[in-house]
């Protein structure tokens, strides 16, 4: 899901306009899930060396906002971006290192969704974060 043809069907699905930037940030969205603005940045110049940090943060804030990417921000760390959108998994984050990784959501349907009293309100997301130590950092404390 990440060949130019996919990349420019992705934008023109979310009625978006096929741009140079936009099928830059979102090929590199696809091939570094979970990287911040910065590794964006530095995986999207490979291709197109004359990008602007702001056409960057332009092409991410578009395509957040229709729903090609989706923005994550665990407490005490940058905002990261991945292409794993409407399936409402999780995240498990590192407390020493940082790492994050995909958690699918609990069991079956998205489950989280449905809120023990959702107090009128029309859910349509859940945002669960576990927090941890990923294998190495663990292995390290313990040797
Ligand atoms: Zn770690
Ligand atoms: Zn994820």
């Amino acid at each position: 899901m990440s060949t130019t043809s996919d990349l420019r069907q992705l934008l023109r699905g979310a009625a978006l306009r096929v741009t140079r930037p936009r099928m830059a940030v979102l090929g590199a969205v696809y091939a570094h899930p979970h990287a911040d603005t910065d590794s964006i940045i530095r995986a999207v110049r490979r291709d197109l060396p004359e990008v602007s940090h702001q056409a960057v943060y332009d092409s991410l804030h578009t395509l957040t906002a229709a729903g090609l990417v989706r923005r994550l921000q665990p407490s005490g760390s940058v905002a990261r971006y991945e292409s794993r959108v409407r399936d409402n998994h999780h995240h498990v984050v590192c407390r020493a290192c940082g790492v994050v990784a995909d958690v699918d959501c609990a069991v079956g349907e998205a489950p989280c969704l449905t809120a023990s009293d959702d107090r009128g309100f029309s859910i349509d997301e859940a945002e669960v974060i576990y927090w941890g130590l990923c294998p190495d950092c663990s292995t390290a404390r313990s040797s």
